[in-house]
């Protein structure tokens, strides 16, 4: 999924894991989340999805 990097606006393609149910675990409302970086400027990101 797309995002753009609030460093430089540069376009990151996330992979975010498909829709609920893949991953069993926990509470359901607990929010799963990512790290990617900034292909441009480095910048990390931390994603977090439902
Ligand atoms: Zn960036």
């Amino acid at each position: 999924m797309p995002i753009g990097c609030p460093e430089c606006d540069a376009t990151i393609t996330a992979a975010v894991p498909p829709g609920p149910g893949l991953v069993a675990d926990r509470e359901p409302t607990r929010l799963r989340g990512t790290e990617t970086a900034c292909r441009n400027c480095g910048h990390e990101l931390e994603l977090y999805f439902y």
